[in-house]
């Protein structure tokens, strides 16, 4: 795979041309990993308005449009500004191996590299199941063991079902922007198996003007059902959000829910659930979100959905023989998270008091997917413990860590059941800066709450009641309870207690635009002011925690799990599934491959 460069060297030397215009942009960014077969946007940026005569994009010596099979657009004022772009849209690459990108506007040339790669001729395993545990971190991960399982001897008498796997690997969820990813970006990587930026999802982030306009990647969801799989994709958050809008979206911006919900539709998915129903109805309708009359709930049930709005209904159409798509949307916000779904009964319980939590939505997605005999991709996420975290609630976090595991507990059971032919990955998709670090004891003497707080041997054992049959304890606000501590937050009032009225709203945006604590918590006993150490004036105010860069660990088990192990990109576990799946299109013979190159 030797690469020409006796065109580059006109190039070069015109670099030495005075110029104030950027080099180029090439998409896919260099270092892409790219699955033979695969579709992609290819798209050059110029960095001034170009002469087409003079532009030159080689792929490993050759013209990009024999290696892509076609030729591009040069828009020659992108958007109107002063600057011209070539735009491939759709293109692909079959043969695997590396591959040097040049582009060249006469003066300037830039150049990545591409690794292509096949996945093996058959399929290891039928099915997948990818859980993500939004924002899920180690102290989270730590903190629903303790509650969950009990210990004697200093050991755990029991694992959680998230780390009893036999395949482990730490995750780095670095993005092409920032060292620090939000949901889009990480869940993008994992079901497209490329790197992006910030809010972005199924696009790399280039200099398009509208948010649909940017270079596409395919998704897993676009992949499987190209093969006749069915998809799926279940969340307690609003099913436009982040994490479930990357099994199918294409947009710059995480915002789009309209464009989102359409995106929904035109993929097929077989299984949709969560909250978030305004999204779907008509502007006419009260309470709609949507900018259009479009009623997407009526162009669903005309596309043969099953629609649930309580878990009443989900139950009853999964159990329909008859029911092969299913939209489930129970909750015109979030759903509610376990600890006030199951014990508290705050939040919205009272508004919506028939939700299914997220293991319920799971089993009942297994039942719809498993109706396809050739086998499915299905998304479960665990939301509520990163927006539990962002709003420094760790007992809310901490009960969804535990559902989450519940949920993982289930899949193993039905994997085992169903022929153990299915691949579990489960993961988050960035940390937060969460630490168990010891407990609180209210048997301390004063009133000092910060006094109360038992560090080393002092932190004993917290006294939570042994966990019900789902794995959580009945009462959170126990006498010696966990202390979990958030490192990065907004000025607000430490209480160090459970918030049994509903979740913690730590920060106000004040007159003045500063974030401030709220001052609701102010009158609890012990409450302490605690002064934030993130920005609190600007365009950088936060009014809640925030995301770590910390790696995410990766556990796995199945047919194709052994590819998971040290420490990888996140972008790997799309791989990961990829390979079990054989989701690359098969190589002609290869007595057929050219032998130039
Ligand atoms: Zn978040």
């Amino acid at each position: 795979m030797r690469i020409k460069l006796s065109f580059l060297l006109p190039a070069l030397c015109a670099l030495a041309v005075s110029s104030t215009a950027m080099a180029q942009t090439i998409f896919p960014l260099t270092q892409a990993d790219i699955l033979s077969g695969s579709h992609f946007d290819f798209k050059v940026e110029f960095g001034a308005v170009v002469d087409p005569a003079q532009v030159k994009v080689t792929i490993n010596g050759q013209d990009y449009s024999k290696v892509l099979g076609k030729s591009a657009e040069l828009m020659a004022r992108e958007d109107g500004k002063e600057f011209s772009s070539l735009l491939l849209r759709d293109a692909s690459i079959r043969k695997p191996g590396l591959y040097t990108v040049i582009a060249s506007d006469g003066q300037k040339s830039a150049s990545v590299n591409w690794r292509v790669y096949a996945t093996p001729a058959k399929p290891v395993a039928k099915n997948v199941i990818l859980f993500v545990g939004d924002g899920l971190s180690i102290g989270h991960r730590t903190a629903a063991r303790i509650l969950s399982k009990s210990m004697a001897g200093g050991k755990f008498t029991d694992k959680l079902a998230i780390d009893d796997m036999p395949y482990m690997a730490l995750l780095s969820t670095q993005g092409t922007d920032s060292i620090i990813t939000d949901s889009a970006n990480a869940a993008h990587a994992y079901t497209t198996g490329h790197k992006s930026c910030v809010n972005a999802l199924g696009v790399y982030c280039s200099r398009a003007a509208n948010s649909l306009d940017h270079p596409k990647v395919e998704t897993i969801t676009s992949l499987a059902k190209r093969r006749g799989m069915a998809v799926g994709a279940v969340t307690n958050s609003e099913i436009e959000d982040a994490t479930p809008a990357a099994m199918v979206a294409h947009t710059r911006r995480r915002s789009d829910f309209n464009d989102i919900v359409k995106m929904f539709y035109d993929s097929k998915i077989d299984v949709l659930m969560g909250g978030g129903s305004p999204n779907f109805l008509p502007k006419s309708t009260p309470g709609s979100k949507r900018a259009d009359d479009v009623n997407y709930i009526d162009l669903f049930k005309q596309a043969d959905y099953k629609l649930a709005i309580t878990k009443t209904e989900m139950l009853a159409a999964a159990d329909d023989a008859t029911t092969s798509k299913l939209l489930g949307l129970y909750n015109t916000g979030n759903v509610d998270g376990a600890l006030d779904l199951k014990f508290l009964k705050k939040g919205s319980v009272a508004k919506f008091p028939d939700q299914p939590d997220v293991p319920e939505e799971m089993a009942a997605a297994l039942k719809v997917l498993s109706r396809n005999k050739k086998g499915f991709v299905l998304m479960v996420e665990s939301a509520r413990i990163d927006k539990y975290s962002h709003s420094l609630d760790p007992e809310r976090a901490i009960y969804d860590t535990i559902m989450f595991d519940r949920a993982v507990k289930q899949a193993r059971d039905w994997a085992k059941a169903n022929g153990n032919n299915t691949l579990i990955l489960v993961t988050a998709d960035h940390s937060h800066a969460v630490s168990v670090v010891g407990t609180v004891n209210d048997e301390e003497p004063g009133t000092e709450m910060r006094n109360k707080v038992g560090t080393y041997e002092q932190a004993g054992f917290p006294n939570y009641p042994a966990p019900d049959a789902e794995g959580y304890p009945n009462k959170v606000d126990v006498s010696r309870r966990l202390r979990l501590t958030f490192g990065a937050y907004p000025d607000h009032y430490d209480t160090f207690r459970p918030f049994m009225d509903g979740e913690f709203v730590p920060t106000l945006r004040n007159a003045e635009g500063v974030m401030v604590a709220n001052e609701k918590y102010k009158t609890i006993p012990g409450a302490v002011l605690r002064e934030g150490n993130l920005p609190n004036k600007g365009a950088r105010a936060s009014n809640s925690g925030v995301h770590s860069g910390d790696d995410v660990v990766l556990t796995a088990m199945g047919p194709g799990a052994e590819k998971v192990h040290g420490q990888m990109e996140n972008t790997e576990l799309f791989r990961v599934m990829a390979e079990a799946l054989a989701l690359a299109p098969q190589q002609v013979a290869k007595a057929k491959v050219s032998k130039k190159q």
